[in-house]
């Protein structure tokens, strides 16, 4: 539900000047409230006062001035795919949709590159420069709807990093609006550009608390050549890993992918798809990896290794896709855990990362933590962990009302965020901070970072109008 009209509190003259810059492109119908006032995270209460959809860059510099102005703050919104509560709007605040900046130009090969406006859907992105045989090596099961704009905000990851790396990587250049309506053009199309701070790094990943980022250039990699998938099952993480390690000692093919997911991911999956198991008889755990082999060569030895993982007996099962229906149906059975357990039950996410040499140990101490803890609960993992990234889900007993469980949660986060700590690890490894996360941010940066954090926004946003509340809180007046 949204709550009560907050644009009522809206200083007087701002909702007229608004509506003549945009017209009824400045709405505050109710079920537009509703569904832009949030993200995928479902757990925060929509309350916008008003939603702009911008069509130029010129609007949103124009909006901002306005807002700047008026003191009205403002959430920048993508795809709302966030896992983090960065792009909810709870508290009166005017909802900024690029969605309909979407225009993405011809892709430049020479320079591997192509530029495109924020709104552009990242699927759409892949398809248009697949047309050039190139792809912007980003990927993910919600690239259908999230926008480049909100990947590069939340310096996405997703199921490539392990041979691409992040989304920080893949952009070149960044046309961002800062909330005083200023245009900053950051690094044009240049490759090379050593001229001082390189001020694009900041805002990929800032969560849209710096600035709105209205356009981009983004680098463009080969699209890979044909590639086999293969499910294999383990008997638990380590020896997930040890099928990693030694993949990364081969030398006759490229990994794209090296996911993990545990037994009961994959059976609530088959259930909602109806489907049997992919093998005779189910494992502890598996490993889903895809492997690049564009000539015959690189196909054989890929084989070779697939043999070899047997006879060492680091795998106990497998199937491998037969045909790219097969490879699809296997990817399906990874990037359909989220969806399937949001539709399964109430859940409580965390998203996080230590050095992929230390995540057997930390798995093993997260086990033995929770389960004296909290016998109560069923937890799902699975997660890119090629990366050191693992997706930690606690599912809400059915029994249980809600509101005992998210105060649980509140514990079972300080557990794991320990453990985090302990282990040099990230209490946010792609996901971000937004809301969701906030209060634990201290676990992974010093107050000293913190500070310097407050003295960036403040630089960029002395009124601490965009995104209040996101990632950390800012008060304009705080010199801490
Ligand atoms: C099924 C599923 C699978 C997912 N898998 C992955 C995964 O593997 N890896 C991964 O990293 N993420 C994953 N996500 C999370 C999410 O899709 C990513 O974080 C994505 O990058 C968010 O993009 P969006 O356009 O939906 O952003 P939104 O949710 O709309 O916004 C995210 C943040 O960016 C800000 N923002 C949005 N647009 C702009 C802009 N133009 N300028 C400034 N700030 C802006 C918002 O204010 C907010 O803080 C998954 C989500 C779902 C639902």
């Amino acid at each position: 539900m949204v709550a009560p009209m907050p644009g009522s509190s809206w200083p007087s003259g701002f909702f007229e000047a608004a509506t003549a810059l945009l017209g009824n492109r400045f709405t505050r119908d109710s079920d537009v409230l509703e569904a832009y006032g949030r993200d995928w995270t479902k757990v925060f209460t929509a309350a916008p006062s008003a939603v702009a959809f911008t069509e130029t860059t010129d609007e949103v510099a124009a909006l901002l001035k306005l807002c700047h102005s008026f003191d009205v703050a403002v959430v920048p919104s993508g795809g709302r795919t966030g896992l983090a509560g960065g792009a909810v709007a709870a508290h009166g605040e005017v909802v900024l949709s690029l969605e309909r900046m979407r225009r993405i130009d011809p892709v430049d090969p020479l320079a591997r590159t192509v530029r495109c406006q924020a709104g552009a859907v990242t699927a759409a992105v892949h398809e248009h420069c697949a047309e050039a045989g190139l792809t912007w090596p980003v990927d993910f099961a919600s690239a259908g709807q999230s926008q480049i704009g909100g990947n590069i905000a939340t310096n996405a990851g997703g199921v490539r990093v392990v041979r691409y790396g992040l989304t920080r990587q893949w952009v070149l250049g960044l046309e961002v609006v800062t909330m005083a309506g200023d245009v900053l053009q950051l690094n044009g199309d240049l490759e090379k550009n050593n001229t001082g701070f390189d001020l694009r790094q900041l805002f990929i990943g800032s969560e849209g608390t710096l600035g709105i980022i209205t356009a981009a250039t983004l680098k463009l990699a080969p699209l890979p050549g044909a590639s086999r998938v293969a499910l294999l099952a383990v008997q638990d993480l380590r020896a997930g890993l040890s099928v990693f390690l030694s993949a990364r000692q081969q030398v006759g093919f490229e990994l794209l992918a090296f996911e993990y997911l545990t037994d009961e991911c994959l059976q609530l999956v088959l259930k909602e798809l109806g489907t049997p198991h992919p093998l005779p008889s189910p494992a502890p755990a598996y490993v889903l990896v895809e492997i690049e082999i564009p000539t015959a060569t690189e196909s054989e030895a890929a084989e070779a290794w697939l043999g070899e993982l047997f006879e060492r007996e680091l795998v106990v099962d497998g199937v491998l896709g037969a045909s790219v229906a097969q490879s699809e149906e296997l990817w399906a059975y990874r990037e359909r855990i989220s969806e399937t357990l949001s539709k399964t039950g109430f859940l409580h996410k965390n998203d996080v990362s230590v050095p992929v040499r230390r995540l057997a140990d930390f798995v093993d101490d997260m086990h033995a933590e929770f389960t004296q803890r909290y016998p109560h609960f069923d937890i799902y993992f699975f997660g890119h962990v090629g990366d050191g990234n693992l997706h930690v889900n606690v599912m809400k007993p059915a029994e249980m009302p809600q509101a005992d469980f998210l105060e649980q949660c509140h514990g079972t986060d300080q557990v794991l965020f320990e453990l985090i700590n302990r282990h040099r690890g990230s209490i946010s490894a792609e996901h971000g901070i937004g809301l969701l996360k906030k209060e634990f941010l201290g676990y992974s940066r010093g107050p000293i970072e913190l500070a310097l954090f407050r003295s960036i926004k403040r630089a960029f946003d002395p009124k601490g109008l965009l995104n209040p509340g996101k990632v950390f809180d800012f008060a304009p007046g705080d010199h801490s």
